[in-house]
């Protein structure tokens, strides 16, 4: 069985995501990247989190191959290469319909630098990718697009977000930083008050986030607040 152990994983995160309330039902999906092979490991479409095994776990390639596997992939095998191959060490993608991220996406809002905490996903502000269908290829070019500001994540419009890392740890802590930082902006904006950072006062803290924590031995510099 290929990448046993990043099926396993996004078991267990599978189900985390909706213990910790990241998503329902079926919505969201998570992959794992091994650079070596070039390929992906990704949760299968519309499978319950709870009823998923690691063998219902597709093995694809970035190109929308199914290297070994039953189960008809996630929808969004495209948006999730479109991570793999932009120049940012993604080797974990979470895609969730997280409630706040989820509200700001139907907004219309990027999730932007009222707290600094943001600065985890690498960049002051995070994009907002314009609305296209779900599980399209429009959807994952936008999404490239956006990527090329060099952050993390992203909000979909009208969507849900994405969080990536250089592991699934890292990527599925930032989604949690994201969710949190998402609902600050929210209520800021239901109150008509928000200070957001500047981008002076953000190249600071993205500065300080290099050297946070204990040195990390997963290849990224922050393995994230809630990680
Ligand atoms: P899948 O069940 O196909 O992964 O789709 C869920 C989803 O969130 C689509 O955007
Ligand atoms: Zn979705």
């Amino acid at each position: 069985m290929l990448m046993k152990t990043a099926r396993e994983q996004i078991v267990i995160y599978g189900n985390r995501m909706i213990t910790d309330g990241l998503t329902v039902g079926t919505a969201g999906n998570i992959s794992v990247y091994d650079p070596e092979t070039g390929y992906m490991a990704i949760s299968p479409s519309g499978i319950p989190y709870a009823d998923t095994r690691p063998e219902d776990i597709v093995i694809m390639d970035l190109h929308g191959n199914v290297v070994e596997g039953d189960k008809k992939p996630s929808s969004e095998f495209l948006l999730h290469s479109a991570f793999y191959l932009a120049d940012i060490g993604a080797q974990a993608v979470v895609h969730a319909h997280s409630m706040y991220c989820t509200t700001l996406a139907c907004m219309g809002e990027p999730l932007r630098s009222t707290h600094y905490a943001i600065a985890e996903a690498g960049i002051d502000i995070l994009p907002l990718v314009p609305y296209h269908t779900f599980g399209t290829p429009e959807l994952a070019q936008a999404t490239a697009k956006a990527l090329k500001s060099g952050g993390r994540g992203v909000i979909l419009a009208n969507h849900g977000m994405c969080a990536s890392g250089a592991s699934l740890k890292n990527a599925y802590g930032l989604a949690l930083t994201m969710e949190w930082c998402a609902q600050v902006q929210w209520r800021c904006m239901c109150t008509g008050k928000m200070n957001v950072l500047s981008k002076e006062e953000m190249d600071v803290a993205l500065e300080h986030y290099k050297t946070y924590g204990q040195a990390k031995s997963e290849g990224s510099p922050v393995s994230g607040y809630n990680g």
